[in-house]
C-alpha cells in the first residue's frame, strides 16, 4: 500500500493512543524494526531509519526481531498458537506462571494470566474486594493510593490514576471515589511517612488495598521515589488489615535497576502485576501474581472461585515468547546493561537541565526524564527527536526515554542528543 494511501484510511478509520477520530496528526508508518531501530516506509525529517527510545512504552527490552524470541514463537506457532484455558491446560503457560512464581517476592505464589496490564489490574482489585467479601468483612472495598500514579485505562485502573491534571479527570464524577494521599517525595521525608500511616489507618474498615506503583511512577508523571515508603506502607498495612498490591507493569523485568522495584526496598506485596516488558514488547500479556493467604480468603467464600476468565487466557504464544523472554534477560547481564544505561543518560542528559523551560532532569535506572515548565509543544519536540534520528514520544510537561537493555553506548548518546533537541524545541 502506499504511503499516503495508508495514511488516509489510518485517519479515517483508525484510533489511535489517546487519540481524536479522525486523527489529526500523522503518524509515521515502521515498516519494519531490528535491534533497537524502526525502519520507517517513507523517510520523516531526513531520517527512514530512527533508534527507539522507547522500547514500545517500557516492553521491547531486548529490541526488536530479536532470533531468540522468533525462534520462540515460532517453535511455538508450530505446535499450537491458542487453546481455551477454561478445563485446558499447556506447558508454556505452566511453565511460565511456575517461573514467574520463582522470580517474584517469595510470598507470591498464585498466578492469574491475562492479556493487558489494565485487565491484570482490574484482576488484582477483584482479587482484594472479594478476599475481604469471603472473609467476612463486606465493607473493606476501596482502594487507597498516592496521587501521581497510572495503573492502566480500564474503570477500575482509572480509579486509581491520577485525579488532577491526567488523562482520566473527565470521569471523576463517574469513577469509584478512592483514597488519595499526596505524591510521594523524591527523598524520604518522616512526615510524609506518617502522612501514610495515619490515612491507612483512618480508613482502614472501608479499605481493601493500598496500591501503587514502587519506586517509579510511569504515565502518571514519571515521578522517583525513595523505596523506604514501600517499607511504611508494608508495615501499615500488616498492622490495619490491608492488602498491598504493586503494580509493576512499568518497574518490572530490571527496568529501575532491580529485577523488581519491590526489590529496593525489601518487602514483598500481597498482589503483584506484571506485564509490558513480560513478553519483551512481542505480545499482549500480563500476570496478575498472589499470595496464599489471599486465595485462600477467596476459597473460603461464598462463591469460592474468581468469576475471571479472559477468552485468551494464557494464550500459548506469548507465553513461550514470555519464558524465552525471561530466560533471555536472567542469562545476560541484564543489571550491568540497566547501570550502564543508567550512568549514560546521567552523563548525556546532564546538558539538557541548562536549557531554557527545563525545569527538572532525572535518572532512575534505564529511565531518564526531562521536566519542562510547560506543556511540551508534541508536534515540534517529536519532529526535533526525528530530525535527531531518535524516536521519542513526550506527553505532558515530559520528555522521557526508557530505551531497550541492549542499546550500544554510541545509540544512547544518540538518544541523548535526541532529548536534547526535542527539550530545545518543545
Ligand atoms: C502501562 C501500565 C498499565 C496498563 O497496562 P496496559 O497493558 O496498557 O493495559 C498499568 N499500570 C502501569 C504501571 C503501567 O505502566
Amino acid at each position: 500500500m502506499r504511503n499516503d494511501e495508508l495514511l488516509a484510511l489510518d485517519r479515517a478509520h483508525v484510533w489511535h493512543p489517546y487519540g481524536p477520530m479522525p486523527g489529526r496528526t500523522d503518524p509515521l508508518v515502521v515498516a519494519s524494526a531490528s535491534g533497537v531501530r524502526l525502519r520507517l516506509a517513507e523517510a520523516a525529517e531526513g531520517r527512514d531509519e530512527l533508534i527507539d527510545g522507547m522500547s514500545s512504552w517500557w516492553s521491547a527490552i531486548h529490541g526488536y526481531n530479536h532470533p531468540v524470541l522468533n525462534e520462540a514463537v515460532r517453535g511455538q506457532l508450530d505446535r499450537m498458537s491458542h487453546v481455551m484455558f477454561g478445563g485446558l491446560t499447556h506447558e508454556p503457560a505452566v511453565r511460565l506462571a511456575a517461573r514467574l512464581v520463582e522470580i517474584t517476592p517469595e510470598p507470591l505464589r498464585h498466578v492469574f494470566l491475562s492479556d493487558s496490564g489494565s485487565v491484570a489490574v482490574e484482576v488484582a482489585v477483584k482479587m482484594c474486594l472479594q478476599h475481604w467479601r469471603s472473609v467476612g468483612r463486606p465493607g473493606k472495598q476501596r482502594l487507597l493510593t498516592w496521587r501521581g500514579g497510572y495503573h492502566g485505562d480500564t474503570w477500575q485502573p482509572m480509579s486509581v490514576c491520577d485525579p488532577q491534571g491526567g488523562m482520566h479527570e473527565l470521569w471523576s464524577g463517574v469513577l469509584q471515589q478512592q483514597v488519595f494521599v499526596d505524591a510521594p517525595p523524591v527523598a524520604y521525608e518522616e512526615s510524609y511517612a506518617e502522612l501514610l500511616r495515619t490515612e491507612i489507618a483512618r480508613h482502614a474498615d472501608e479499605l481493601a488495598a493500598v496500591i501503587v506503583e514502587p519506586v517509579v511512577q510511569g504515565a502518571g508523571g514519571m515521578r522517583f521515589h525513595d523505596p523506604a515508603y514501600l517499607k511504611v506502607l508494608r508495615e501499615a498495612c500488616d498492622e490495619h488489615d490491608v492488602l498491598l498490591v504493586f503494580d509493576e507493569i512499568a518497574t518490572g523485568f530490571g527496568r529501575t535497576g532491580t529485577l523488581f522495584a519491590a526489590d529496593q526496598a525489601g518487602v514483598s506485596p500481597d498482589v503483584m502485576c506484571v506485564g509490558k516488558a513480560l513478553t519483551g514488547g512481542y505480545l499482549s500479556m500480563a500476570a496478575t501474581l498472589c499470595t496464599s493467604r489471599v486465595a485462600d480468603g477467596i476459597s473460603r467464600g461464598e462463591v469460592p472461585v474468581l468469576a475471571h476468565g479472559p477468552t485468551f487466557m494464557g494464550n500459548p504464544l506469548a507465553s513461550a515468547v514470555a519464558l524465552a523472554s525471561i530466560d533471555l534477560l536472567l542469562s545476560r547481564d541484564w543489571a550491568v546493561d540497566v547501570k550502564r544505561i543508567e550512568a549514560g543518560l546521567r552523563d548525556g542528559l546532564a546538558p539538557v537541565a541548562d536549557l531554557p523551560g527545563v525545569k527538572d532532569v532525572r535518572v532512575r535506572g534505564a529511565i531518564g526524564v526531562v521536566q519542562l515548565d510547560h506543556d511540551v509543544d508534541m508536534a515540534a519536540a517529536t519532529r526535533a527527536a526525528v530530525r535527531a534520528g531518535v524516536w521519542l514520544r513526550p506527553f505532558r510537561d515530559l520528555i522521557y526515554t526508557m530505551p531497550p537493555y541492549v542499546t550500544g553506548d554510541e545509540d544512547l548518546a544518540r538518544i541523548c542528543a535526541g532529548v536534547h533537541a526535542a527539550a530545545a524545541a518543545g
